[in-house]
């Protein structure tokens, strides 16, 4: 759906893309050949920009692998994006089928006549509902498939059905390593992001804290490129240590601290930094230290959630008796317990030791997030979704200490309109300030006097209340 002006580039990029566009009827086989899980090897595997820092930490991992991994720009194809949905779909899924259509645009203008789209495989993870979320990869399927020459561009689709198992990409033997190696990033990544947030409130000089973690970030790429693949993780937290040791000396002891404020929310919107119009800034502005979900918690709780399931179908067919499939989900309970205890024992090394040098705020445990939930009787995981880790981290936000808790999500998205309809009462209750922020590609006005009005009872929690220090 087009609803602005397009920009001189993108109207030339579009008018490419009519030329390219055929009247192919879509074939739904399409949906399960060229939609799944494909061996890398040879490839360029596109990666979209979620959050940047991750994204680019995971890139560098796959390369470590040997496997040309890219990090596709983001929010440039946006109208492209716009214009090849109807509107109705979430505000990820336009900004994510822009950017491969932005970048398929520029390769095949770079590369002329050897542009090859079966070079590429788009990478587009998906869930097994109950939202939209496992239906991006299908109709951004439908989508290149309307152009006579993106119909052959695969899109690599990772599934939670499976804890994101990488099977298959690479060769057998070193898939483990690379999973192993990917999620290590996926921490890292977290951590200087935190990194951020913790020093750029306090910097001496505007601006310096953008800098050095962007050169940071270049610095952990080559550490990843250089040591994933042996998982070399103690060289990689070296050079961690290192970084931590120079930002702190970006801080400014003479500023006193301020309201700390906890984001949760749908993991795209509340990671990318386009989407939510660059929310963890305003808020800053406007005198606040911000801690985001982080993407680990995410990985981690696929995880949990599939040892849970296997959990349950054990005992279901224990009680009734159907013996053949014990076996399987006995399997299951010792592959995603083995996975989760393996992530939650490296994600609690990695903060352990840059907490010793920082005071960064800890990751929530999916574990406790359940029972926060089964605590206060608010929701239940069996009913997935996001909001499963939204509502019990606002809960456990407010045990805290935090002066205040923002919903960032996409305009309509389920999970998220869940997670506020069942806190908004509780955050009344408990007295801690709350503020929903739905975005999508318009710029509402009125959208930073809510930020500026929520800041001010943030304020007044703090000089209330005071602020628990990281714990
Ligand atoms: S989590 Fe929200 S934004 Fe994401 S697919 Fe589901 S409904 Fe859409």
């Amino acid at each position: 759906m087009k609803t602005q002006a397009l920009s001189p580039n993108l109207e030339s990029a579009t008018c490419n893309l009519e030329e390219m566009k055929s009247n192919k009827i879509v074939s739904f086989q399409s949906l399960t050949e060229k939609v799944g899980r494909f061996n890398l090897r040879n490839k360029t595997f596109l990666i979209p920009q979620m959050n940047r820092i991750g994204g680019h930490l995971l890139a560098a991992t796959f390369r470590g692998f040997d496997i040309r991994a890219k990090v596709m720009e983001t929010s440039k194809g946006l109208d492209l994006g716009k214009e090849y949905t109807s509107g109705k779909e979430c505000y990820p899924c336009q900004i994510t089928i822009g950017d491969i259509l932005y970048f398929m645009k520029k390769e095949r203008d770079r590369l002329g006549g050897a542009f090859n789209p079966e070079d590429y495989v788009y990478f587009m993870p998906e869930a097994d509902g109950p939202c939209r979320f496992g239906m991006y990869n299908k109709y951004q399927r439908i989508v290149l498939d309307s152009f006579p020459e993106l119909d052959r561009v695969r899109i690599g689709a990772l599934t939670t059905r499976d804890g994101y198992s990488l099977a298959g990409i690479i060769e057998e033997e070193r898939v483990s390593d690379l999973r192993k190696s990917a999620y290590f990033s996926v921490v890292v990544g977290d951590i200087l992001d935190r990194l951020l947030w913790r020093i750029r409130p306090y910097e001496k000089e505007a601006g310096m804290t953008d800098d050095f973690i962007e050169k940071s970030m270049k610095t952990m790429e080559v550490a990843f490129e250089r040591y994933g693949a042996d998982k070399n993780f103690d060289k990689i937290l070296d050079r961690l240590d290192e970084i931590i040791e120079r930002g702190k000396r970006i801080i400014d002891p003479k500023i006193p601290p301020k309201p700390l404020i906890g984001i949760v929310g749908e993991i795209y919107l509340r990671t990318h930094v386009h989407a939510n119009q660059d929310l963890i800034r305003v808020l800053e502005r406007y005198g606040a230290e911000v801690v985001n979900a982080s993407i680990a918690e995410w990985m981690n709780y696929t995880t949990y959630d599939r040892l849970r399931d296997a959990r349950m179908g054990f005992r279901l067919n224990l009680k009734q008796f159907h013996f053949g499939l014990l076996r399987e989900h006995f399997r299951k309970i010792l592959s995603f317990g083995g996975e989760l205890f393996y992530q939650e024992f490296r994600q609690k090394q990695v903060y352990k030791r840059a907490r010793q040098l920082i005071d960064l705020a800890k990751d929530h445990k999916v574990a406790n997030l359940e029972n926060t939930l089964k605590e206060e009787d608010l929701f239940s995981f069996d009913a997935g979704t996001e909001a499963c880790l939204s509502i019990s981290g606002i809960v456990q936000y407010a045990r805290e200490g935090y002066n205040g808790v923002v919903n960032v999500y996409p305009f309509t998205c389920m999970p998220s309109t869940t997670t506020s309809a069942i806190v908004k009462p509780l955050m009344n209750k408990l007295g801690v300030p709350y503020l929903d922020t739905p975005y999508d590609s318009s710029f509402q006005p009125g959208r930073e006097a809510a930020i500026r009005t929520f800041m001010y009872q943030a304020h007044q929690h703090f000089n209330r209340h005071g602020r628990r220090n990281h714990i």
